[in-house]
């Protein structure tokens, strides 16, 4: 419980209209993607750096938890008050501050939406390429947060990747910049990816640059269909072993596609037991080249059809389906549960296979839809939470499918973060070593546990 007297201080530095208490305010803000209520104490909405300087203050003195909440979509559980506490909301720190061309960079404050800033540096011929699927609601600071991918991850990497420097309130009050414009700084620790990914549990990022790329000129977009879900997935790491690079490469399996089709969202040949949606970007030569050889490829392990968008709403089309998946699937079942196993590419048809074998062996409907390029994937476990019998069948088939991408060289999270959907298993991929060296970081950011707490740690 925060005391009245600190509520009032509270509220004198971000002002009235921006600490929120009423139950209406905290019941929106109890729930994140994970779906999980955790009522929080209030919540604050500030203008800039200097009031969440002063917030932090008080919170260090008098022990409050902070947890820091861009659009609260992560699936991970990871921008609720696990241990009650104060969230701090980013939508008054939405602006785009700096797009420079000359430096191919741009200075964002967190609250920016990730599809809003791509579009304002497309005017510019630029691109910012991270692009999760939740592009049109997240923000960059929850993304840096939790180093968020998407579809173009196979070409282009992750947040990570585009990321040069932040400004961060520490639980201190301090404020530190880190990284800078240069594309190159080896100056000291690279506490710039250290906060990437750190899922709001070192510092409160109020500003973040980034490195964009030229627009490609080109694409093409295919979508291979086969009639074998197992010749798909080695398709992908065939294409990918052959030293081709496309944009994006994603799978989805027959339950995925019954569920878009029953969505309306496209229709697909009756004997479709998987598809492929392969995108490549660059100069016009080479994309034309790459699309010739990605549908030879395809089509010598296995696809029956293979299309190719001719203009720029076919391929909205056939990224329409893709786009449709979660929603989709989600309509089907009270939950679904989105996994989030990563493996090397190479490992991706054993994976698959995993799949397929868990969900019949635990009699679950489990769909299969995957970054597959980037080998990360997202089995779509449709269940109901309120049945305790099912959901332990579940459990057993996590526990199954995580230790199986850990057997096979990979990792609990490829984008979607650990949060307390996977806190459980942080020790099946680190060492008592690694983790208490975590701790360690953490304690010399937070000594006193106010942000995020109850977090992966
Ligand atoms: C339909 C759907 C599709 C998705 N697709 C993808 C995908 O393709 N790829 C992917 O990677 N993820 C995906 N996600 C997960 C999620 O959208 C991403 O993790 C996203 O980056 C979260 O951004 P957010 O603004 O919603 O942050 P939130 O969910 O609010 O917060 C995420 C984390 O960031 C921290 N945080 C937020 N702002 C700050 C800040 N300013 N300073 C410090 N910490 C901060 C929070 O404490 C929390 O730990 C998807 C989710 C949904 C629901």
């Amino acid at each position: 419980m925060i005391s009245d007297a600190i509520k009032d201080e509270i509220r004198a530095i971000v002002g009235h209209e921006w600490f929120l208490d009423s139950p209406e305010d905290l019941v929106t803000y109890s729930y994140d993607g994970f779906l999980r209520e955790f009522m929080p104490d209030a919540v604050i909405v500030p203008g800039d750096k200097e009031e969440i300087a002063g917030v932090m203050k008080v919170a260090n003195r008098e022990r409050i938890n902070i947890i820091p909440r861009g659009a609260g979509t992560n699936i991970c559980g990871s921008s609720v008050a696990r241990e009650g506490g104060i969230i701090i909301a980013f939508h008054r720190l939405n602006r785009i501050l700096e797009i420079e061309p000359e430096s191919m960079c741009a200075v964002v404050q967190p609250g920016v939406v990730n599809a809003d800033f791509q579009k304002a540096v497309a005017a510019y011929g630029l691109m910012y390429p991270p692009d999760p699927a939740s592009m049109f609601v997240s923000t960059i600071g929850g993304n840096v947060a939790l180093n968020a991918g998407g579809p173009r991850g196979v070409k282009y990497g992750v947040t990570r990747d585009y990321l040069l420097g932040l400004e961060v309130v520490l639980p201190s009050g301090e404020i530190i910049r880190t990284g800078g414009k240069t594309l190159k700084n080896v100056s000291g620790y690279n506490l710039t990816q250290l906060m990437c990914g750190s899922e709001g549990t070192l510092g409160i990022i109020t500003e973040i640059i980034v490195r964009l790329v030229p627009l490609a000129p080109a694409k093409a977009t295919l979508q291979a269909t086969y009639r074998d879900l197992d010749h798909a997935a080695t398709t992908v790491s065939a294409i990918i072993g052959a030293g081709i690079v496309p944009t994006t490469l994603e799978l989805m399996d027959r339950t995925v596609l019954d569920v878009i089709s029953d969505y309306g969202g496209a229709q697909f040949s009756d004997e479709a037991q998987a598809v492929l949606l392969i995108e490549v970007d660059g100069e016009d030569i080479l994309v034309e080249a790459q699309g010739k050889r990605i549908e030879a490829f395809c089509r010598e392990r296995g696809a029956f059809q293979v299309e190719r968008a001719g203009t720029p709403e076919e391929a909205d089309r056939l990224w329409q389906a893709r786009r449709t998946a979660f929603g989709a699937v989600a309509s089907l079942r009270p939950n679904c549960i989105v996994e989030d196993a990563t493996v090397p590419v190479k490992m991706l048809p054993a994976i698959i296979r995993k799949i397929v074998e868990v969900a019949d062996k635990y009699d679950l409907q489990i769909g299969v839809l995957a970054h597959a390029g980037d080998g990360n994937l997202h089995p779509l476990i449709m269940t109901d939470l309120r049945d305790t019998e099912e959901m332990a069948r579940v459990d057993q088939a996590l526990v199954e499918l995580v230790d199986a991408a850990i057997e096979m060289g990979g990792t609990l999270t490829g984008e979607h973060g650990i949060g307390i959907a996977k806190d459980r298993f942080m020790t099946k991929e680190f060492s008592q070593a690694s983790i208490q060296l975590m701790r360690g970081i953490k304690r010399v950011f937070d000594p006193h546990n106010i942000l995020n707490p109850g977090s992966f740690l």
